[in-house]
């Protein structure tokens, strides 16, 4: 596959999965198992367009890196086992560790518990020039604090500040937030890996066959199964009322890994693609100071 045509997929695959508007989204027009137009493609064919996808990430992020001016914020949120890790791991393989940073939001501590929603992913927010990921983010404030009132009731806010209309509240100061970070150099992309009950239920399973998987495991995920379409609930609703065009969101099928990986790296390659990322160009005086460098250099010779 030449550059160009690997380029038309990754377009084709980000146009696919795109959600840039609340209006009419249905999660369930979504399907976990989707190939899109990949469908007969063989695992080998996938691997080499997956290390394609890499190469022309891993060439855009150096350009970014060195421009300094645009940095890319990806937001991964997903059931257990749908594979964030896995397709976090594939996807940045290529891509020099200096220019990304990868942080992984776990249940609040006291201290993060005594700021606003928001405060602790904006401290990890990634610098110009930098691809920051977030493996989960504060849509878990939308999501397992929603399905869970008691994890709510747990926050130290002002009772007057507890009512029914929180969860709009949070939809529109994410909107707003992640609007700000647009309109200042941060390109946001969120990104669901979709996976089914079925197949988590699959990989549920070989997490304990398998002892090299076992310390994946956790028996609450199992619980949390229990609470599948409450959580498939306030995903739509999350995903309805936080897509926009600056902000997309992307419904990633998940229950093949190997499409998982190539959407995946195909969203961040188009991104990357589609702003205008270049090398410094040298004024004047920067071309005059590197011949006079190189002047240098080549009298000591
Ligand atoms: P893995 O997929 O490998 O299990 P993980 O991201 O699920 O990784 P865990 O250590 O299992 O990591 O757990 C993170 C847990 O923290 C999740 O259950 C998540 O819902 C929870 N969590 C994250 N943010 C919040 C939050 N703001 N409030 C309450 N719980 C949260
Ligand atoms: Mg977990």
């Amino acid at each position: 596959m030449s550059a160009d045509e690997f380029l038309a997929l990754a377009r084709a695959l980000e146009r696919r999965h795109r959600v840039e508007g609340g209006k009419g989204f249905r999660l369930r027009d979504h399907a976990a198992d989707d190939a899109g137009p990949l469908r007969s493609m063989d695992k080998a064919t996938a691997n080499a367009n997956l290390e394609d996808a890499i190469g022309v990430l891993t060439r855009r992020q150096d350009m970014m890196y060195a421009q300094d001016r645009w940095s890319l914020l990806l937001i991964f949120q997903a059931m257990d086992a749908a594979g964030k890790d896995g397709a976090i791991k594939h996807v940045m393989s290529g891509v020099n560790p200096q220019g990304c940073s990868v942080h992984s939001f776990k249940a609040p501590s006291h201290e993060e518990l005594d700021h606003d929603f928001l405060w602790r992913c904006a401290t990890r927010l990634p610098a110009r020039g930098m691809i920051g990921i977030f493996n989960r983010s504060y849509y878990e404030e939308v999501l397992v604090v929603r399905v869970h009132p008691q994890l709510l009731a747990g926050q130290p806010l002002p009772d007057e500040l507890r009512h029914k209309d929180i969860w709009d509240e949070r939809f529109r100061d994410i909107r707003n937030f992640e609007q700000h970070l647009h309109d200042n150099g941060t390109i946001v992309r969120k990104i669901f890996l979709h996976v089914s009950r079925d197949e988590q239920r699959r990989r549920f399973l070989e997490r304990i066959d398998e002892p090299e998987k076992h310390w994946k495991f956790s028996e609450r995920d199992v619980a949390e199964r229990a609470h599948w379409d409450r959580y498939m609930e306030c995903y739509e609703d999350a995903i309805k009322n936080t897509a926009s065009k600056e902000c997309p969101w992307y419904v990633i099928p998940a229950d093949r890994k190997w499409y998982t990986r190539l959407a995946v790296s195909a969203v961040v390659t188009e991104v990357l693609a589609s702003i205008d990322v270049h090398y410094p160009k040298p004024t004047k005086e920067r071309a005059a100071a590197l011949a006079k460098a190189r002047a240098s250099l080549e009298a000591e010779g």
